[in-house]
This record gives C-alpha cells, structure tokens and sequence, in this order.
C-alpha cells in the first residue's frame, strides 16, 4: 500500500505559534489559565495540561493575578476587557489571520457597510469577529441564507479563516445579483486555503483518503467535507487508535491530510500504523 501525504499538512503558522507561546509561558510562570480551549486538538491540550495548563470557559475562571493565554482564534474585546481586570498577565496568543479577520469587520462596520460573515455562528472565532462590529451584523453560513433583508443595502463581507473557497465565491457572486454595493476582503487564512487544495489533489490520487484532527477543529472538518465531496472515500480521526484494518483493506494507495491543529506526533503515530497494516 502506498501512503501519500498531503502537501502542506500539520500545523498552521498560528497554532505553531500559539503553541511556542504557550509552552514558553508554561515553562517561565508554570500555571497558565486559557480561556476556552485554545488548540483544537484534545490530544494536544491533554499534553500541554501535563505541563501546567488549565483551561477555563469564563473570564471569572481566571484567578485574580493569575497568567491568562488568548487562543489562535481570538476572543471579543468584552473577553478581553474581564481578563484585563483579573489578569497579572494577559499572552495574546490571536492569530494574525484572525487580527486580520477581526479588523477588517470592524472598519467594514466603521464605513457603515452591514457586515455580513461567512461562518459558523457558534464558532469561538466569529464570535469574536462578530463582537469588534459597532454596527449591523449577520452571519451566514452559505449563499441560501442571503434573504431579501439586504437588497438595495451596502454589504461588507468577509470570512471566517477557515471556511471553503467555493462557499466563500458562491455567497459573494449571490449578493453581486442583489446588492448596489459591495467591499469583500478574502479573509481565508493562506494555511487553510493551502490544506484544501492539497486535498483535492489527494482526491485525484489516492483510493482513501484520511483526515487527521479534532473534531472540534473547524479547518480539520473542511478537509474532510473536500474528501467526501471528491467521491473519494474518506475517514476523519483524531488519532491513529480509531483505524480500522476494514478500511484500508483493498486499497492501494492511502491519501493523509491533517488539519491546521494537528500536531506532528500524531501524524507520525498514523503513519507508523498504517505501515505495519
Ligand atoms: S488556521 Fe489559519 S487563521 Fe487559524 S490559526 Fe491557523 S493560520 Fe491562523
């Protein structure tokens, strides 16, 4: 059987980033409170909570003085204002792309466009995007949410960093038809833009394609979407334990993509197991 890894995968820019802050922090104060969980990947969190990680859900789960870490994927200026108060020490560990993100809403809304976002409503990260618009906002999770509420109406719209190119296109080109005016930034991180096209060509590839990652993990869950809407069959882990000898039986060549929030000790993990199969 022949394993071929997708090209880039593994590790984004932010979550390296997020994850050298983090470990830098650990070693250096021992006891760090992130709020929310602050990679997707539990197998990751798990290691780094052996090292002194705790992770809270409020601002009000922060000791007063203790050290507070901010996720790749950001929190709204309100979350940041409370961990401010408590805080001896707030690690911005936000994401450029997401900075990015959070910016350009907020000067869409200052220009007095109505901010419209692509995205996952309940996602930590447009929640945060979502709380830096002063004005009108809306998040919509593809073109067949664009209602008649916007016709004749100036319309900003960005994206969440990790959602699909073609999603993305097709909401634009549907408020092109509606709108009198319209200011699009493409925010979709270049990491994620990178792990779906390397998908897609796994897709033309491989006879199976696995994807790696958190479950929890919004990029890990669109590369899998791309696998499955390729036609390729295609299987979602979050570790090498959960592979089955059934799947990869009669396939000769196995494609391996991995989300930006999967480290590279799972992916060895996966690797090692699908050679001794
Ligand atoms: S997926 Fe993109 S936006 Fe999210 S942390 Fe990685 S590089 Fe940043």
């Amino acid at each position: 059987m022949k394993i071929i890894i997708a090209e880039p995968t593994g590790l984004c820019f932010g979550v390296k980033r997020a994850i050298t802050t983090l470990e830098e922090a650990l070693k250096r104060f021992g006891r760090v409170y992130a709020l929310g969980s602050p990679i997707h990947n539990p197998q990751e969190i798990e290691r780094l909570e052996n090292f002194g990680l705790a992770v809270v859900h409020e601002p009000s789960g922060v000791p007063e003085g203790a050290v507070s870490f901010v996720r790749a994927h950001g929190v709204t200026p309100e979350i940041f204002a409370a961990l401010r108060e408590r805080s001896a020490n707030i690690i911005d560990g936000t994401c450029p792309f997401v900075k990015n993100a959070q910016e350009r809403a907020k000067t869409l809304s200052q220009e007095g466009y109505i901010v419209i976002i692509l995205g996952d409503v309940s996602h930590p990260e447009v929640r945060g995007i979502v709380g830096c618009v002063s004005g009108e906002v809306h998040v919509l999770s593809g073109a067949a949410e664009i209602t008649e509420q916007f016709r004749g109406k100036r319309c900003g719209i960005l994206s969440q960093t990790t959602q699909r190119v073609e999603t993305f296109a097709a909401l634009v080109a549907g408020f092109v038809s509606t709108t009198p005016e319209i200011k699009v930034y493409n925010t979709i991180c270049r990491a994620t833009l990178a792990r779906q096209q390397s998908v897609r060509r796994l897709a033309g590839e491989a006879e199976g394609i696995i994807v790696l990652g958190g479950k929890n993990s919004a990029n890990t869950r669109k590369l899998a979407e791309i696998g499955a809407v390729s036609g390729v069959p295609t299987l979602w882990i979050e570790h090498a334990g959960e592979l089955e000898r059934s799947w990869v039986r009669d396939k000769r060549a196995i494609g391996i993509a991995a989300g930006g929030s999967t480290p590279d000790w799972l992916m060895k993990e996966l690797i090692q197991k699908l050679k001794m199969m």
